[in-house]
């Protein structure tokens, strides 16, 4: 009903994401015809937005470019099936070391073995045996359930 809806203050969520409140005035709501539909439990409206609202907005905007259109189609089919294969198949729901660079690390090795499998899988010529056993020795820092599938992938190109 134009009237100011200021910023009021900072909160964080219970999932750790900093949020911004704006506040109506109660004199100016209380005082509205569309109180009952636009704010019928409380005194006055409040609206919740995260402190990204402008990135996410913009990142938006361009999502809805025929530029942005073409981009997602591509992503869908090439990057975000990888990463739903390494965290469905491969171990990868969560990374189970410490900081930044150990799950870089993680994350280096696992694109090195997936791209590997990939070039494996479509006749890539076959590198000789010592790539394999260096490869094999890099991944025993891995994760467990990580290292498990990786070294069984490695394993099978390297015995066929
Ligand atoms: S009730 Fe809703 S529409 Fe009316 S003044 Fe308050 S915020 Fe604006």
């Amino acid at each position: 009903m134009n009237k100011p809806l200021p910023f009021t203050s900072f909160y964080t969520n219970k999932d750790g994401a900093v949020m911004k409140n704006y506040w109506a005035s109660s004199k100016d709501c209380k005082a509205c015809p569309m109180k009952s539909s636009c704010a019928p439990n409380i005194a006055c409206r409040k609206i919740t937005r995260t402190i990204y609202d402008k990135q996410y907005l913009r990142a938006y905007s361009r999502q809805q470019t025929k530029r942005g259109k073409q981009m997602k189609k591509l992503r869908q089919s090439t990057v975000e099936p990888v990463f739903g294969s390494l965290t469905q198949f491969y171990g990868l729901r969560k990374i189970g070391v410490l900081g930044k660079l150990g799950a870089h690390k993680v994350m280096l090795m696992a694109a090195i073995a997936f791209n590997l499998k990939k070039y494996l899988k479509k006749g890539g010529r076959k590198p000789s045996s010592g790539i394999f056993e260096a490869a094999i020795e890099s991944f025993q820092s891995c994760q467990v359930i990580f290292r498990a599938n990786i070294l069984n992938i490695l394993n099978a190109y390297r015995f066929s």
